[in-house]
């Protein structure tokens, strides 16, 4: 441990230090100041380190309170800063935060790895784990235990002193690896794809995607008549209905090369030397390869496990794929390439189920999508939310709303961030200001939902786009119903492959009739959606599912593959990603979801590395436990949704995830559920 030093001040970082008097203690935004950052990171990682240090010297032998409890309090202040920090650096970022976060990333990563390789500490944990108190402990207090040595373990604890060193080093690299990694693909995809230079080259597109194209060029300062971008929503909405296959494929051919120009922003350097370091950190910790160690801790627990889930899956896929193309090409006279898939598929839906995306978007309006995840909340779980306005938040698009349980005790605050905007980076995902737990005077969760919609009065949505919605208001409500004692095992502090669950799960409440029949109504008639086209959406569900499973699968199979390798050290990632592709027999014209140098999930952190399976994994746990609901005969039933909510959505990590999930269904799952779901059986 270092000894204390004096920091310089530095205006405005005493935001940190000061209790935040807006309701709900939520951040003031407008008071942070971006220069002050670096130094308040600085002090609260000094003051995190004193508070270790204190555990680690206590003469007293070690005990539940001062041990695991002084760990689970200790860093507070570093909690309130990163947490602002990083949900600003993903959802409203300029170049100031970057170079912060630039610069902090390898600091935070050597603080973490310090306090978790501190052998004093190590000790004292292993000390407890070995007392007669840590043997009475029951619940919650024995899965922090148990959670708290592993943690240990898997950093390094009880490593020699030159692995940990190594360790320390692999860490620190690596977290510069992955922020490289997220700025060169935002800053790809922040191009443009395409210039529209008439009317002409808008060819197909509906008045929502011109209305986007032509903002998208403001923008950017462009002259002509707009912009197709490389983030997702501008690229696919343009090769879902553009006429012109020209431009389709001038687009597609951008959108698949993200990361792999031989440019500036190219990521392959990167992508080798992270596989490098992650196999080389997983030797030193004793396991075979990295996808091991990685999915010791989760509900598969075995790489075998994941993979054989995948391979049940992916040769039906294939089949159903093959005949997908097959049917595509009867609409065509040109032979079916990558960037005909998406134009054709939605054409054909269109026949088979009458379902125009054009047509069916004016009935999905954002405010009307938001309410109706709301009010299913409210019928699962009781919940009301009350929206406030007037607060300090980091940008005026953000919405905010304070959430109340069945008792109308104010139990969370929710805030929406719903627009796509150049200062933020692409897709959707729920995050949170504080963790619930019952540590703290005020401890009520503050979690958000940022989406990449764009944005038009009012602003419409996809059917899609209502389930990312639904999907990350179930990552929400994951977060703001945690009912826990501590910090470490609140909300989605779960097993990767566990926390798509409750998100995943609640995508089916969108296709529920009573729901679409509230809530899917025209923006400018009112009209509901007729019975027919709620059963065609319904029935659509399982429409190009061999797609967009092949599309995922491979991506997982070669996240997991690339992660089983002992050695990257000769690894070509283009050759590899091809000749695994061939392997699988993937057909040419599908490309995967996620093409390995722009596949953020997996390099942009290691949160997802071996772990991009999980989306399948936690469908098949989400496709049977939605039977749970059907077989009861109300897709609302009180006792399920009791059930679900006491040992998924409150749960947090209090059991392991197998347990929750027996605790709730009475049973394990297969993956039957799962591939009726998808059409597949
Ligand atoms: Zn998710």
């Amino acid at each position: 441990m270092e000894p204390h030093v004096t920091l310089p001040l530095s205006d405005g970082d005493d935001v940190f230090l000061a209790e935040w008097s807006q309701p709900f203690a939520l951040p003031p935004f407008s008071k942070i100041n971006v220069d002050a950052f670096m130094s308040a990171f600085l002090k609260a990682m000094e003051n995190h380190r004193q508070e270790i240090e204190a555990i680690a010297v206590d003469a007293n032998p070690a005990t539940f309170v001062n041990t695991l409890l002084a760990l689970e309090k200790a860093g507070r202040m570093l909690s309130k800063v990163s947490a602002v920090f990083f949900n600003l650096t993903g959802a409203h970022t300029n170049d100031a935060l970057q170079k912060v976060e630039r610069a902090v990333g390898p600091l935070l990563s050597d603080h973490y790895n310090s306090i978790m390789l501190d052998e004093r500490l190590y000790m004292r944990v292993a000390a407890f784990k070995a007392s007669q108190e840590a043997s009475l402990l029951e619940g919650q207090g024995k899965r922090l235990l148990d959670k708290t040595f592993d943690q240990f373990r898997r950093a390094g604890a009880g490593c020699s002193v030159p692995d940990k060193q190594r360790l320390a080093a692999i860490g620190r690299r690596l977290s510069e690896l992955g922020t490289l990694f997220s700025q060169q693909v935002l800053r790809d995809e922040s191009r443009e794809a395409l210039l529209l230079k008439n009317e002409s080259d808008a060819e197909g597109l509906p008045g929502f995607a011109v209305d986007a194209a032509k903002a998208a060029a403001k923008e950017r300062n462009l002259q002509g008549f707009g912009a197709i971008t490389l983030a997702r929503s501008s690229a696919d909405t343009f090769l879902t209905f553009s006429t012109r296959r020209d431009l389709r494929e001038i687009v597609w051919r951008a959108w698949n090369a993200r990361g792999d120009n031989n440019d500036e922003n190219d990521t392959k350097a990167i992508i080798k030397e992270t596989l490098m370091l992650r196999a080389e950190k997983a030797r030193l910790l004793g396991f075979e390869s990295f996808a091991h160690f990685k999915l010791a801790n989760a509900m598969a627990q075995k790489p075998e496990t994941a993979l054989n889930l995948l391979q049940q899956v992916w040769p039906l896929a294939l089949a159903r794929a093959n005949e997908e193309a097959a049917a595509l090409q009867l609409l065509s006279d040109d032979p079916l390439k990558p960037w005909d898939w998406r134009f054709y598929a939605q054409k054909r839906r269109q026949m088979l189920h009458n379902l125009d995306e054009a047509v069916l978007k004016p009935y999905f309006t954002l405010d009307a999508m938001i309410l109706a995840a709301f009010q299913t909340a409210s019928r699962l779980f009781g919940l009301r939310f009350e929206e406030k306005h007037g607060l300090d938040v980091y940008h005026a698009d953000v919405r905010v709303w304070e959430v109340f349980d069945q008792n109308s005790k104010s139990i969370a605050l929710f805030l929406g961030d719903y627009f796509a905007r150049p200062s933020k980076r692409g897709g959707a995902w729920m995050s949170a200001f504080r963790g619930q737990n019952r540590l703290a005077e005020d401890a009520r969760p503050i979690i958000v939902n940022v989406m990449n919609f764009s944005k038009s009065d009012p602003a419409l949505l996809s059917f899609d786009d209502a389930r990312t919605l639904f999907h990350e208001f179930g990552h929400a409500l994951h977060g703001m119903l945690s009912d826990v004692d501590y910090p470490s095992l609140a909300g989605t502090n779960v097993a990767r492959d566990f926390v798509e669950l409750p998100s995943q799960l609640y995508e089916h409440w969108l296709e529920q009739p009573d729901i679409l029949q509230d809530f899917a109504r025209h923006y400018q008639t009112g009209e509901a959606l007729s019975k027919e086209v709620i059963e065609n959406l319904r029935a659509a569900s399982s429409y190009n599912q061999g797609f967009a499973t092949v599309e995922y699968t491979s991506c997982a199979l070669l996240d997991l593959e690339l992660h089983l390798m002992p050695d990257s050290s000769g690894l070509d990632v283009d050759r590899f990603e091809h000749d695994a592709l061939t392997r699988l027999n993937m057909p040419s014209v599908i490309p995967m979801r996620h093409r390995l140098p722009h596949f953020t999930h997996v390099f942009s952190g290691d949160g997802y590395a071996s772990g991009y399976y999980s989306y399948l994994w936690s469908e098949t746990l989400d496709a049977d436990a939605f039977e749970a609901f059907e077989e009861s005969g109300d897709v609302f039933d009180a006792d399920t949704a009791q059930k679900l909510k006491e040992f998924v959505y409150a749960a947090g990590d209090t059991r392991r995830p197998a347990d929750a999930y027996m605790a709730f269904r009475g049973r394990l799952p297969s993956s039957d559920a799962l591939l009726r779901k998808r059409g597949l059986l």
